[in-house]
């Protein structure tokens, strides 16, 4: 299927100004083919992301786009989606600013089940501001503030996205881009909170720090270690060690937000108590 990539790009806006191998622009160009297969309509799609490197994405794309405070993507998505429910609402962010600063606000979105996509560029590190360690940094890799080891243990994003309420968590990786769009266009069509998490590659601030030398090594690691879930069925513990799942990870359908909320308005104007 050809992809029509100019239809979602802002005019004038390429090239993007991501680092050489970087794979945020992996992950953009996924998000315009599903995009584009879904039939978007872009006055009605509202892409909103907080600060960091990942949190460009919206400057690139040609629908309404919000680029917020840091950490805060989830908070303003909400009030969007809250105003205009009839809009398709995606956030767009990294680790940092989305499960470091703006943890609380990730959290309670999806807590809340508010009907939305949330794009989470995984690459373990806080790119935009020289490589501090996150909270999905692995435990005792290097980072800019860490350079002896992050004695931290790391979060599974997926796993804090599905015990916080999320309805719909998926993983994917930037080696595997074929797959991206995919993941997206389910998130999309699931009524609910939807997470999906990339596992990216920041060859400038992550991978020079610790054993990826090149691209294409920190490439071949995030092929190597992603699992789709239906082969994992197959695999024994000690098979899965050090592996990663990828695929839709957790489904399932419960009360919108937006219609509890209008529940709710409506019980108020009706006088019940
Ligand atoms: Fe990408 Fe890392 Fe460069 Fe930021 S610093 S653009 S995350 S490679
Ligand atoms: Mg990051």
């Amino acid at each position: 299927m050809a992809f029509n990539y100019e239809k979602y790009i802002r005019p004038g806006k390429l090239p993007h100004i991501w680092c050489p191998g970087c794979g945020h622009g992996i992950v953009m160009k996924g998000l315009i083919r599903a995009m584009d297969t879904l039939g978007l309509d872009k006055n009605n799609t509202a892409i909103v992301s907080g600060i960091g490197c990942a949190s460009r994405l919206p400057g690139y794309m040609d629908c309404c786009t919000l680029h917020t405070a840091h950490g805060r993507a989830a908070a303003f998505a909400t009030g969007v989606k809250m105003s205009k429910p009839e809009m398709t609402v995606f956030c767009v962010g990294g680790d940092g600013d989305g499960v470091a600063i703006g943890g609380n606000h990730f959290i309670h979105a999806c807590r809340r089940n508010i009907d939305m996509t949330y794009i989470l560029m995984n690459n373990k590190i806080y790119g935009m501001t020289g490589g501090q360690f996150s909270p999905a940094t692995p435990h005792m890799a290097k980072a800019s503030t860490t350079p002896y080891g992050n004695p931290d243990p790391s979060f599974d994003i997926a796993k804090l996205a599905i015990g916080a309420g999320a309805t719909f968590v998926a993983r994917g990786t930037a080696f595997h881009a074929n797959q991206i769009d995919k993941l997206i266009v389910e998130a999309v069509q699931h009524k609910g909170m939807s997470v999906v998490e990339i596992l990216d590659d920041c060859p400038t601030c992550f991978g020079r720090r610790n054993k990826y030398r090149s691209v294409v090594e920190m490439m071949n690691h995030l092929k190597e270690v992603a699992v789709p879930v239906k082969a994992a069925e197959k695999m024994t513990p000690e098979q899965l060690q050090g592996k990663v799942l990828t695929g839709v990870l957790y489904k399932e359908d419960k009360p919108e937000y937006c219609e509890e909320y209008r529940k709710v308005i409506e019980r108020a104007q009706g006088g019940a108590k």
